[in-house]
């Protein structure tokens, strides 16, 4: 069996269907975190709530279930949170990328911005095959230039991006120079702001 997702508890109403409201209530509103004028989005509520998590990670995985996903990609430290459960339903590998330092083997990696700072994210040099089917995931989509350096950092690699998946995007920023560069890929998020 390819995909337990249907298996996993949600109601067949579910399966179609995602109570955003219902997430929304688990997710909350930090004014000036970690910055003065910054809107954190705490999704900590959400994962304490077995029902909220798993409406989460069933509805992200049928988002993808045609995209013959081969290896799911998860952006530290929230986007680990959402992947390992997907790639565990979808029953595929599943690749971290990490900030700068973590990894123990040899990394290759990329420099980015996002809302509020600048990093470096990295992941093994061995990750990912030529020609393999990733789908990246984090929790927040805002500049996107976090989701920018995982899809270049496979793309290095000769893997193929099949999608990016976000339980929140941050629609304010959908303007911005990094959101543009992806405009070609397969974008999906639960909740928009
Ligand atoms: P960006 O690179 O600007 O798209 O920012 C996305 C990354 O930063 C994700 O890994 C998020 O975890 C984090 N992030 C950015 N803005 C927020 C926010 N308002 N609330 C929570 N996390 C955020």
């Amino acid at each position: 069996m390819r995909n337990r997702c249907s298996c996993s508890g949600v109601s067949k109403s579910m399966e179609t269907i995602i109570d955003t409201a219902y997430l929304r209530r688990h997710i909350k509103d930090v004014p000036n975190f970690p910055k003065r004028g910054i809107v954190f989005k705490d999704i900590t509520p959400l994962f304490r709530n077995p029902k909220a998590f798993g409406i989460v990670v069933d509805g992200l995985v049928r988002q993808f279930k045609d995209a013959d996903v081969q290896i799911v990609m998860g952006i530290e430290s929230r986007g680990f949170l959402l992947s390992a459960p997907m790639a565990y339903v979808m029953e595929v590998g599943k690749v971290m990328a990490r900030k700068k330092g973590k990894l123990p083997g040899e990394v290759i990696g990329c420099a980015h911005g996002l809302e509020y700072g600048d990093s470096v994210l990295e992941i093994h040099a061995d990750a990912i095959r030529k020609g393999e089917r990733v789908l990246i995931i984090d929790d927040v989509l805002a500049t996107g230039g976090t989701v920018g350096a995982a899809v270049n950092l496979v793309e290095r690699l000769g893997g193929i991006v099949v999608g990016l998946g976000f339980l929140i995007d941050l629609a304010e920023f959908a303007q911005c120079e990094g959101r543009k560069k992806l405009a070609g890929y397969k974008i999906r998020s639960l909740i928009q702001y």
